[in-house]
């Protein structure tokens, strides 16, 4: 899949309502920091109820993300954790989630979508989840 760097409103809009999306591999990469500004997402998300890890939703850092069904009700789930006040990711060039690398304005997200349901799907995503929620919050 092509990667992508766009500034537009568009793209860093994107950022204000939904977390893009980390494979199971990349979040293994992710400075310990990094991981712990994630979150579990368990549903309804469009990844079909396959549970993965995402960059949160500001206030749900280490935790369960929170209900995305109220967020879409509400108009959106919220701003990631790593947009900066400027309008800027502070993972880019770094380890910026493999969705987020790969989206851009006008262009669906489906293609992204297969991917990241099967590696969250696989026994390694499953491994990195399980590790995530013992070093970080074993009550999740
Ligand atoms: S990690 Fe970066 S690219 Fe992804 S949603 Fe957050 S600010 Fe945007």
């Amino acid at each position: 899949m092509n990667e992508h760097e766009c500034k537009c409103d568009k793209c860093v809009e994107m950022c204000t309502r939904f977390p893009c999306r980390p494979l199971p591999e990349e979040v293994v990469e992710m400075p310990a920091e990094v991981q712990a500004r994630l979150s579990i997402q368990e549903e309804g998300d469009g990844l079909s109820s396959v549970p993965h890890l995402q960059p949160a939703v500001v206030g749900y850092e280490g935790q369960r993300a929170h209900d995305f069904d109220i967020g879409f009700t509400i108009g959106s789930p919220g701003r990631c954790t790593f947009l900066t006040e400027d309008g800027l990711c502070e993972l880019h060039g770094k380890c910026k989630p493999f969705e987020g690398r790969t989206a851009l304005h006008g262009q669906s997200g489906t293609a992204a979508l297969d991917v990241l349901k099967e590696a969250w799907g696989s026994a390694k995503g499953r491994e990195v989840l399980k590790t995530w929620r013992e070093k970080h919050n074993e009550g999740l």
